[in-house]
């Protein structure tokens, strides 16, 4: 009989981000992406990644991990499993492209193997599953579905997609491929949901280079066009409405400089001798023959326009009757953070545009329309809705019922849910695997894990302060000789209260004048913190120092 095969979701499917997934045939593992998740959780978190503990536990069965596309939310966690995995990772040109940097960065040396569409290549030694890569439209170059051919027949994972019947460049989606292997069989489909809530068809791509071309000619002052550095083909429309207004082009911000040249290098960016002009040049030429590239639409303080906007970038500055341009949708969670970015250029002077008609952003994710055609031409026999919270989830399934996909072959999972496949069907496997989130900072020396205990604390020193508290006793008898004295920071409801709090502490540490030293520390932490709760109702970190003379 041929082997089951088990679908675990790692990360994506509860979540707009940290994409991960494992497919298991024979004791074999197949990873399809690993992303980070963007998150606006203050307290020194920069990502968050999913819960790589199950594919680390099981390191030797891991064959390749197969990347769909180059985003960081499918690309971003690689780091963190090929430090523990050394599995050999598929991806076409502009992908891999991506990731060197991140790996390189992490200080990681991987197997990376280019593929391009139509190529199919094993899931590692003896696995019994194989891997063919077909073409979609995104809002990255060379993205890929893949299509799994397993014991348990084939299996197509969208990754990221939408049906551009008008790309910038290339050849589009293949369409075709996708209606072949729908006309062989295709036992599971797994789709993105991204856009599972929007109705229709989503715009082309090539549907926002008008709105930027009325913008560059229309606009008197320079025009700032803030976009994902990723997006070529918006770079390319950019690159060719500021040419047609006249306007010179500089970039700015690191990611977009880099990002650039790549889209340049691999032959995503038309122009062949197009070079953009240095910040110095900029400066000198008059506002309205220039445009200017730039990342930061999220409203990231750091990135090149958080600084324009905050007047606080080395280079240029945003003036009175320039226009700025986002060219870009809001992440979930960063509503906030761009409401801000708008308010700081609004009160530059600058004219700040985001939509409109014609319009100047066009999303990347395929809407109602585009993910019932795409189970219209591959026909699956059942179907899982990925890439999504999860009413987004709910929704594509609801799509999917709509076009003729029964309940039972329906299945709405969560990460860590296990869909097991066999010759007598399929069925969600009771047990749950290891999955969740781990939060990452990022700094000048890497990326680090911040542990959940660490988040704790400062979650509660952020909401209720720090109270150190100190005694001093005698190291012969253990009988207190001065305090406890507490010093508090950001603490409310203690002003006045100390002697009330000292009582207490006292006697319970009357009650623990023969224990040792560390229980002696903890009566003390645990008196005081018993105090705080009583009376205020707060629980703030609460340090005990005991002193012994
Ligand atoms: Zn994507």
């Amino acid at each position: 009989m041929p082997s089951p095969v088990r679908i675990v979701p790692l990360g994506g499917l509860g979540e707009v981000g940290m994409n991960c997934l494992a497919v298991e045939a024979a004791g074999r593992i197949a990873v399809i992406d690993c992303g980070v998740l963007f998150t606006d959780e203050p307290f020194g978190v920069d990502v968050i990644t999913p819960d790589l503990g199950w594919l680390i536990e099981r390191r030797e069965q891991v064959g390749a991990v197969f990347l769909t596309h180059g985003h960081e939310d499918h690309v971003g966690a690689l780091p963190f499993l090929l430090r523990h995995v050394a599995a050999p990772v598929y991806g076409t040109r502009f992908t891999l492209a991506m990731v060197k940097g991140r790996l390189a960065e992490a200080g990681i040396t991987a197997d990376l193997r280019e593929v391009a569409p139509g190529d199919v290549r094993p899931a590692g030694e003896d696995s019994p599953i194989s891997v063919e890569f077909i073409a979609v439209t995104h809002s990255i170059p060379d993205a890929c579905s893949l299509a799994l051919t397993t014991p348990q027949g084939v299996l197509i994972h969208s990754g990221d997609f939408k049906i551009d019947e008008r790309p910038v460049r290339g050849p589009g989606m293949d369409l075709a491929r996708l209606e072949a292997l729908g006309q062989a069989g295709v036992r599971l489909l797994l789709s993105d949901s991204t856009n599972a809530e929007r109705p229709g068809w989503a715009l082309s791509e090539s549907a926002v280079g008008p709105g930027l071309h009325d913008v560059m000619a229309e606009a008197t002052g320079r025009v700032f066009v803030a976009t994902f550095s990723s997006n070529a083909h918006r770079l390319q429309q950019v690159v060719e409405a500021a040419a047609a207004a006249g306007r010179r082009l500089a970039l700015l911000g690191r990611g977009m400089v880099e990002n650039f040249e790549i889209a340049r290098q691999l032959g995503q960016l038309l122009e062949p001798g197009w070079m953009p002009v240095t910040a110095d040049e900029a400066r000198r030429l008059p506002p309205r023959e220039l445009a200017i590239l730039t990342t930061g639409s999220q409203g990231e303080p750091r990135a090149a326009l958080g600084r324009l906007a905050r007047d606080e970038h080395p280079e240029l500055k945003v003036h009175a009757g320039d226009t700025v341009v986002l060219s870009s949708r809001q992440i979930p969670g960063n509503e906030l953070a761009v409401g801000r970015l708008v308010n700081e250029l609004c009160a530059r002077g600058a004219l700040v545009r985001w939509e409109g008609h014609p319009p100047l952003h066009a999303t990347g994710h395929a809407q109602e329309a585009e993910q019932r055609r795409l189970i219209q031409l591959t026909r699956p026999e059942r179907f899982v809705p990925i890439h999504g919270e999860y009413r987004q989830l709910a929704r594509h399934a609801a799509h999917a019922a709509a076009e003729g996909i029964p309940p039972g072959r329906r299945h709405l999972l969560t990460d860590g849910q296990v869909l097991e496949l066999d010759d007598a069907g399929a069925r969600v496997l009771p047990e749950r695997v290891r999955s969740g989130r781990v939060a990452i900072s990022r700094d000048e020396g890497g990326a680090v894990e911040v542990a959940d205990a660490v988040l704790d604390d400062r979650r509660r020193l952020a909401e209720f302060g720090l109270c150190v508290a100190v005694v001093q006793v005698s190291a012969a008898t253990g009988a207190v000789l001065a305090g406890p004295e507490f010093h508090a920071r950001g603490v409310a409801g203690l002003d006045g209260r100390e002697a009330e709090l000292r009582a207490e502490v006292l006697a319970a540490l009357g009650e623990a004048v023969g224990a040792g030293g560390e229980a002696r520390r903890e009566a003390l932490r645990q008196a005081v913190r018993r105090w705080f709760r009583r009376a205020t109702g707060r629980r703030p970190v609460v340090e005990p120092v005991i002193i012994e003379r």
